[in-house]
């Protein structure tokens, strides 16, 4: 019962924010509450939303992200655009052209996917990825970290003592809070849930299911080799990657869908058929962009 609430309701509970203007202002009281230790204060899914987006796009300025052209952007478009927008939600997402293996999901409906990631992940298995950074963000995991965020960097500064809006915080507190949503530690339970609703995202639109336990087996296998460095950030925040391989692996064999998985052909190049040159690299260092139009 649960499930299909998340899975109807994806978007709604956060991405529909977008479109939401509302001031953010916590109010005398709710500043008093904040800085007296007390939790629950008035932090809507709009306040994070406008929060988040603010984090984003200085994330965004500081990173090299892939152009409408490149390879990383026709493989996600083709991957995932078919979900990033539905009744009343809409999700952006962008390709931050990084080694590191990761991928992070903000209130505002901010999709980030590393290059790095979509290095070793086929079509599936980043489906599964990504639907479980979509699933924080469904269940408000998103929300929370960002206000815990706000919280750490900017209330307890007291730098916005003076003022009830997060309109004060300030371009390095921003940076902070940047920083924490790509580094945020949800609990096990928190990623349980996130995997459960990439799993039943998955098995909705009728993905390979396996390519979950998959996924997972890979960061496994990666924490382990040489490559461990890269996918630092990723299994900090997400650790136990063989455990969850295993309950992803119990949820398909229960469901009568497990199988194991074969990974596909990764393919992160411009196809052959939409460029008018032959032979041209596919991944330019930095693509300008809009170029072709
Ligand atoms: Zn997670």
């Amino acid at each position: 019962m649960k499930k299909k609430f998340i899975i109807a309701g994806l978007l709604f509970a956060a991405f529909g924010l977008t479109k939401m203007t509302a001031q953010i202002n916590f109010g005398d009281k709710a500043i008093g509450a904040v800085q007296k230790g007390v939790t629950g204060f008035t932090f809507s899914n709009a306040d994070a939303a406008k929060l988040s987006k603010e984090a984003v796009d200085k994330l965004d300025a500081e990173h090299e992200i892939a152009g409408p052209s490149d390879g990383y952007t026709l493989r996600l478009n083709r991957v995932f655009g078919k979900h990033a927008s539905g009744d009343g939600f809409t999700l952006n997402y962008k390709v931050y052209k990084l080694k590191e293996v990761n991928a992070f999901a903000t209130a505002d409906g901010s999709v980030r996917v590393y290059s790095g990631l979509m290095d070793i992940m086929d079509d599936n298995e980043l489906i599964a990825v990504i639907g479980h950074e979509i699933g924080h963000v469904a269940n408000n995991d998103s929300r929370d970290a960002i206000r815990a965020a706000y919280q750490k960097e900017a209330l307890m500064d007291g730098v916005a003592s003076q003022s009830a809006t997060v309109a004060t915080v300030t371009d390095s507190q921003l940076g902070k809070i940047g920083s924490a949503i790509i580094d945020s530690k949800y609990s096990r339970k928190q990623e349980s849930e996130a995997d459960l609703f990439a799993y039943n995202f998955m098995k909705k639109n009728g993905y390979d299911v396996n390519a979950e336990e998959s996924a997972f087996r890979i960061l496994a296998k990666m924490s382990e080799g040489s490559q461990a460095s890269f996918i630092d950030q990723m299994m900090s925040s997400h650790p136990d990657s063989q455990k969850r391989a295993d309950e992803a692996k119990k949820r398909a064999e229960k469901d009568g869908l497990y199988k194991p998985y074969v990974q596909q052909k990764i393919v992160n190049t411009v196809p052959a058929a939409t460029t008018t040159k032959k032979a041209t690299t596919t991944t330019k260092k930095k693509t300008t962009t809009a170029k072709k139009k």
